[in-house]
């Protein structure tokens, strides 16, 4: 790049966000438990929509995603005007903060909140604020206490990532009803289908003009790799993000896959099934191996050791042992490990070597 040529100030400001690897030099038999994603991949009616799509290659996809948001309307039984589909939950996120915030506002997110938040802040030129947790828990009157007349947009995770805590229906809707009048309430929900009977603030939604809630088919649905996620709002703010939104973010195969993704809901209480039974275990062996985790909502826990270097070197030996797990020190939880619930034979190796690890193995 000539001297000449120079990115907005704030740009270079911003860290890269990296995604986990999924290779370790010399080691075959790896097992990823870094990302968060579902261990069974999709299920049968996403995989085989994958193997019919691709005839209309040369055809633009439909711009205004009908089948797909009539499959969300009808599975989670919302109203498909008010459901807007992207790139991943990321695009919904971003859409959010192009369309509602720029220099001179902030962007409320919490302590060990989504990295991504404070990124997107950034790229539109707000501030990100962010604000204290109790003991790794939302703290709703925190969050308050940092609004002000500048305040447009607040993320908050739930359950969240990367503890696996959760806040309660009443207090979320505590959250949204003392916001400033032109503040946004972003309920990220990319992990809710893991908890059992909860609608991710849909009801929320229906009942406020302030709350948009976001989803996603990366973590449950096992498409990760396809980008899709999805968001629900009142009509008058999805109608401004899809101003905001590329018009044809989504291919035909997105669009496919997702559709039938959407209708296999065997699939979905399938693997939320297998991963409540699994977290658990996963847990209590951890908690056995004097490793204890807080109680974890999601797909994944969050592993406490004694220190951050105890965590760095049990980062390190799982690697040895072909296991990929993600330390935490970007969120701000540098003694800790987040361990994506696998499979039962990923969560046997990786309890496993860590009580190896715990017993001196290293
Ligand atoms: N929100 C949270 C809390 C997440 O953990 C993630 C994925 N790591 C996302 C949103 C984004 O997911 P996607 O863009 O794949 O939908």
């Amino acid at each position: 790049m000539s001297d000449r040529i120079e990115p907005q100030p704030r740009i270079m400001e911003i860290k890269l966000y990296k995604g986990g690897a999924s290779k370790i030099d010399g080691i075959n038999d790896v097992v990823k438990l870094s990302s968060n994603e579902n261990p069974y991949g999709p299920g049968e009616g996403a995989r085989e929509a994958y193997l019919r799509a691709g005839h209309d290659l040369h055809r633009y996809p439909p711009t205004d995603h009908s089948g797909l948001r009539q499959a969300l309307a009808q599975e989670y039984a919302l109203d498909p005007d008010r459901i807007i589909c992207g790139v991943g939950s990321d695009e919904i996120l971003t859409l959010l903060a192009q369309a509602f915030a720029g220099p001179g506002d902030e962007v409320i997110y919490t302590e060990h909140g989504f990295t991504l938040y404070p990124i997107i802040a950034n790229i539109v030129g707000a501030t990100p604020v962010k604000v204290q947790e109790h003991e790794r828990v939302v703290d709703v009157d925190a969050i308050l206490a940092a609004c002000n007349d500048k305040t447009r947009l607040v993320y908050v995770a739930n359950p969240n990532n990367p503890t696996g805590t959760m806040i309660g229906a009443n207090e979320v809707a505590r959250l949204a009803d003392s916001l400033p009048p032109q503040a946004i309430l972003v309920l990220d929900g990319a992990y809710a289908e893991y908890v059992e009977g909860y609608d991710g603030g849909a009801a929320l939604v229906e009942a406020r003009q302030n709350v948009v809630m976001t989803r996603t088919l990366s973590k449950i649905y096992g498409l990760g790799g396809l980008r899709i996620g999805w968001g629900y709002g009142p009509a008058a703010i999805v109608d401004v993000l899809n101003r905001v939104r590329q018009p044809f973010n989504l291919s035909n195969t997105q669009l496919m896959v997702a559709e039938a993704a959407v209708k296999d809901t065997a699939h979905v209480i399938k693997s939320r099934e297998n991963n409540t039974r699994l977290r658990a275990w996963l847990a209590e062996a951890l908690a056995e191996h004097g490793v204890p985790s807080d109680t974890s909502c999601a797909n994944f826990i969050l592993a406490r050791f004694g220190s951050e270097d105890e965590a760095a070197a049990c980062d390190a030996y799982l690697k040895s042992q072909g296991l990929i797990v993600r330390l935490v020190s970007d969120y701000g939880l540098g003694r800790c490990l987040r361990i994506t619930v696998g499979d039962e034979s990923a969560c046997r190796r990786v309890a496993h070597a860590i009580g190896q690890f715990k017993g001196g193995a290293r």
